[in-house]
């Protein structure tokens, strides 16, 4: 789950670290009263979306060669210009895709005057198991393009949860930073209440683009981006409500309701499926017979008829898919269950694409009869590799 750039700040500041005043706002008059409470002379009026690289995006709406989505002002007025030029307008950044975010939230700061641009996140690395710090002197930039051309100027830090963080890991960010005396310190505390904050609210990502030098020699977090994971956030039901329902794919938001694991895709071969390795591996024998799925779907293992419901609708509703592919292995799932389900939201939605579906295990032989007789031009298969044959024949025909 991912918050707001505003939503972060005033969270990383609870754990003690330095970021600049600011408020959100939702409107432009908003905007304004906001910049008011703030002490000026420079303001930064910053679209919020859940997307970066909005400094140097531009706006659907706005003539060529209009500024981004991240704006200095000098004045109340504009303040305002800026935020009438953002809200509601589109912002296309490298990060969103040609389609770019509506901008529906505004986040109105105290303006610094920057020295240096760095970069610090704290994530979950994989490989270890284990919290690294990743610290570049090379921030404010395309991260990505930094491990691509000079890796050398990334450090990666990583911490032992058996002794959680230690002096000797801020004073390593520090130096991977370049910094010493005074705001060595500085770095060495930011990193700690980084730390607090990751592990006080299991997130999983924070990132810090950029942690800038003001010509005051004070370090600040200008841009924060903060994701959780997502099956923690029963424990924090504070943050768990920072959730922007706007800023996430419809279909998935949908499935999450019924606690189906959903991610949409590119393809036009919709699939259902039971168990993620089984989904993981029907998604690969679709693509070995030319074609790609259109989702990743997951019913899980104690899906009842609502749910296949649900999971069936919301495959549906995705106008890019041609035909549907149904691979259920009954374990602990019974294939009846399942036809009902099917059966069920077929009726209900108009099926109008082919579906091919293949069922095996407990109750198989029910499944199929309630499939037989149910009216529905269902196709049946015998096993994974037909079931794939036979929805990529029926796509490919009717395409
Ligand atoms: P992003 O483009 O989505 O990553 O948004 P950022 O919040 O990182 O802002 C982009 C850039 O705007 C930063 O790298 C800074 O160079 C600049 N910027 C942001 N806040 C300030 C500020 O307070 N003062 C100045 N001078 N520049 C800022
Ligand atoms: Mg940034």
């Amino acid at each position: 789950m991912n918050i707001h750039e505003y939503q972060a700040k005033e969270l990383l500041a609870k754990f003690g670290a330095p970021v600049p005043a600011g408020h959100a706002a939702m409107s432009v008059e908003e905007a304004v009263e906001a910049a008011k409470k703030l002490p000026g002379p420079l303001w930064v009026v910053k679209a919020q979306i859940h997307a970066g690289g909005r400094g140097k995006g531009s706006f659907k709406e706005l003539p060529e060669g209009s500024k981004g989505g991240v704006r200095l002002a000098k004045s109340l007025d504009e303040v305002r210009a800026h935020a009438e030029d953002m809200l509601g307008n589109t912002l296309v950044t490298v990060q969103t895709g040609e389609e770019g975010k509506e901008v529906q939230r505004l986040y109105v700061t105290d303006g610094v005057d920057i020295a240096k641009e760095f970069y610090l996140a704290m994530l979950v690395d994989r490989a270890t198991g284990r919290l690294a710090i990743v610290a570049s002197t090379e921030g404010g930039m395309d991260i990505e393009e930094v491990a691509h051309e000079t890796p050398e100027k990334i450090r990666t830090i990583i911490v032992d949860p058996a002794t959680g963080l230690m002096p000797h890991h801020g004073r390593s960010v520090a130096a991977a930073l370049g910094l010493s005396g005074a705001l060595a310190k500085q770095a060495a505390k930011v990193t700690a209440s980084l730390y607090k904050a990751f592990m006080g609210t299991d997130a999983s990502q924070i990132e810090i683009n950029p942690l800038a030098v003001t010509e005051d020699d004070e370090l600040v977090v200008l841009d924060a981006k903060v994701g959780f994971d997502s099956n923690a956030m029963f424990r924090h039901p504070e943050i768990a409500e920072l959730r922007d329902l706007t800023e996430e794919d419809p279909m998935e938001v949908e499935a999450s309701k019924y606690d189906l694991a959903y991610i949409k895709l590119d393809g036009d071969i919709g699939c259902m499926v039971n168990g993620a390795g089984l989904a993981m591996a029907t998604m690969d024998i679709i693509k070995l017979n030319g074609a790609f799925p259109a989702n990743f779907l997951d019913v899980g293992g104690g899906a009842d008829k609502e749910k296949v419901t649900a999971a069936f609708k919301i495959i549906l509703s995705d106008p890019a898919v041609k035909g549907i592919l149904v691979n259920i292995f009954g374990g602990i799932m019974r294939c009846d269950t399942i036809a009902e389900g099917i059966v069920a939201a077929a009726k209900e939605v108009d099926l109008d694409v082919p579906l091919v579906v293949r069922l095996e295990g407990t109750n198989v032989d029910k499944g199929k009869e309630i499939l037989n007789n149910s009216g529905l031009p269902i196709i049946a298969a015998d096993d994974l590799g037909d079931a794939a044959k036979k929805i990529v024949a029926q796509v490919k025909e009717a395409a």
